[in-house]
């Protein structure tokens, strides 16, 4: 329990470390601070997350309580460390830029699979994430094959050359929308296009055709080869029976 005057606002600083980069934690933190009414911020840290929170003590410790049973489904917490801090009598929650020192530690976390409404944007007839190859949001794509360094954020990825478009902005700055600093998203405006090549001659294939193309080469040739943000991965057509 947090000790003070009954009523009186207090800050608590939240030390967290583990798989918590990358997984929508940041998104996860404000808006569960922002629904307790608590101030203060969170931010990527290179041994995971710092949050500093305040507000009434019951809703600070609610909030500290709920951090660790109601974080996204892949996160992985391995520390977590409570410690009092100064009240600033600051009056919003925010999430800030990353901090560049404060130790090591922090767990870069596997790519992970397409989720259902990111499919739903690709499957949809129109909109900039319709039929785009490497839509993403802040609870699904690349992670692991992407990332340089932590702590984890776009300039320290491949995607760092890439920069948001103007919808794309909106959305990452937006606490309402699933892409609210989702540092791997990207779009038909402003992210990477895919590229088909045969044989040694290459031939540029728009981007949305490309793995459709792509799939009929597989059937052509049985073996063929897709490269992956920055990983060829060989792709084979299972031949049967077998040539003798
Ligand atoms: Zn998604
Ligand atoms: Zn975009």
């Amino acid at each position: 329990m947090l000790d003070g005057i009954p009523g009186a606002p207090v800050r608590m600083r939240i030390d967290i470390s583990g798989v918590v980069q990358g997984v929508g934690f940041r998104p996860f933190v404000f808006r569960l601070a922002t629904e307790l009414g608590l101030a203060g911020f969170v931010c990527n840290a290179p041994s995971g997350v710092v949050i500093e929170a305040e507000g009434p003590a019951d809703a600070v410790q609610d909030f500290a309580d709920r951090l660790h049973r109601d974080a996204p489904s892949p996160a992985r917490i391995t520390g977590l460390t409570q410690s009092p801090a100064p009240v600033r009598s600051v009056a919003d929650f925010a999430v800030v830029d990353s901090l560049q020192s404060g130790g090591g530690g922090g767990l870069p976390l596997a790519d992970l699979a397409t989720c259902a409404d990111c499919r739903a944007d690709i499957f949809a007839r129109r909109g900039r994430h319709a039929g785009y190859a490497f839509t993403a949001c802040a609870v699904c794509g690349p992670r692991f094959s992407v990332l340089d360094d932590l702590p984890y954020d776009r300039e320290r990825t491949a995607l760092a050359g890439f920069p948001l478009c103007p919808a794309c902005l909106r959305g990452y700055r937006d606490p309402a929308d699933r892409r609210f600093h989702a540092e791997t998203q990207a779009c038909a405006v402003c992210g990477p296009a895919l590229s088909l090549i045969f044989d040694v001659i290459p031939r540029q294939s728009p981007a949305k055709a490309a793995p459709i193309t792509a799939s009929e080469a597989v059937r052509q040739a049985p073996i063929s080869a897709a490269r992956h943000w920055r990983i060829a991965m060989p792709i084979c057509r299972r031949v049967w029976p077998m040539p003798s």
